[in-house]
């Protein structure tokens, strides 16, 4: 059994900016206003997540690693949503089983906080000859999750990763995208043991200070809004995308639907195609797109290897977006 969990987690983290991402919408579905990372050796050694949300309850503690442990399906309509938000409570099983986790956390209403440690979905202790039960200890209020020697038990995968420099450059990028999304909320990102981050952006700046910062792009004269909406389509969008007077030799799409980072081969295309009328041949633009659709209208057999996600009337949907670039684009000078 412990080797089908293996594998199977093995799959839905593929590498540490997974594990990552996963842990970021986990700290923002707390209600966190702040959210502070720390890496070594590219997220192998260590990623640590810290959030200042609403904790977790220590009698939850002991299942909150075993699979579909969630407390976000309330009601049986809500498993429609399922597409949205990936299959719910494997996160942290998922990690379980191949890393060494543990979690510190504290609730408003618990005079203390509690430390937790994992292995294959169970609480473990931390040294041999301990209890496995969790710990009381000081701290404040929110969550603090601790991933140690990811794919420390999978060799394979393990081996796979050459650079931890360029595991790093995905874990900066996979904290970019949400500190854009996540306007609200002030994020850090830091190697371990340095005394400087990365990415460090207060809850004050909001999107276009962030895009400003972390993406480097002009916003006085290189971006405008987008928005567009259709009923009949079950969709509505907004962001920010640059116009003629941006350039950089690769896109960046910063693509969310319903608040969770994904990929999207189909819309990359289609945008990339609708500017390649309005920019020089090999200048590309930079994108993000926040798409709210129907979660019954989100795939909802996309299994979780799959970071591309597909949605019901996708080409309608894409070339509304499409002609609203188009149009935001002709209104400008160049
Ligand atoms: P899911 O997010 O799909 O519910 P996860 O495995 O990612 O499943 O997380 C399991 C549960 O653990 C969540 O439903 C939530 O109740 C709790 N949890 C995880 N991370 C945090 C956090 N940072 N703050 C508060 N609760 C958390
Ligand atoms: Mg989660």
């Amino acid at each position: 059994e412990d080797v089908v969990n293996k594998i199977a987690a093995g799959e839905i983290i593929v590498a540490p900016e997974h594990a990552l991402k996963e842990l970021i919408e986990n700290a923002v579905d707390a209600g966190s206003t702040a959210l502070e990372v720390v890496v070594k050796d590219g997220g192998l050694k260590l990623l640590q997540i810290t959030d200042n949300g609403h904790g977790i309850d220590k009698e939850d503690l002991a299942i909150l690693c075993e699979r579909f442990t969630t407390s976000k399906l309330k009601a049986f309509e809500d498993l429609t949503s399922i597409g949205t938000y990936g299959f719910r409570g494997e996160a942290l099983a998922s990690i379980s089983h191949i890393a060494h986790l543990s979690v510190t956390t504290r609730t408003k209403e618990s005079s203390c906080a509690w430390r937790a440690h994992y292995a294959d979905g169970k609480l473990v202790s931390p040294k041999p000859g301990q209890s496995a039960e969790p710990k009381p200890i000081a701290g404040r209020g929110g969550t603090q999750i601790t991933v140690e020697d990811l794919f420390y038990n999978v060799p394979s995968r393990r081996r796979a990763f050459r650079s931890a420099s360029e595991e790093y450059a995905k874990i900066l990028d996979m904290v970019a995208r949400y500190a854009v999304h996540c306007s609200g909320v002030s994020f850090s990102c830091k190697k371990h043991g340095s005394s400087t981050a990365d990415i460090s952006v207060p809850t004050a700046a909001g999107t276009l200070d962030r895009i400003r910062q972390i993406h480097k792009v002009t916003v006085a004269n290189e971006l405008v809004t987008l928005e567009a909406e259709s009923d009949r389509w079950g969709f509505k969008c907004n962001g920010w995308i640059s116009n003629a007077n941006y350039s950089a030799k690769r896109t960046t799409l910063l693509l969310f639907i319903n608040h969770r980072s994904v990929e999207s081969t189909v819309i990359k295309k289609a945008i990339e195609q609708t500017y390649a009328t309005f920019l020089p041949k090999g200048s590309k633009p930079f994108i993000y797109l926040s798409l709210d659709i129907e979660p019954a209208r989100v795939d909802v057999n996309v299994h979780p290897t799959k970071r591309e996600v597909h949605f019901l009337n996708e080409d309608e949907i894409i070339a509304t977006i499409c002609d609203e670039v188009r149009s935001s684009l002709s209104k400008v000078d160049t």
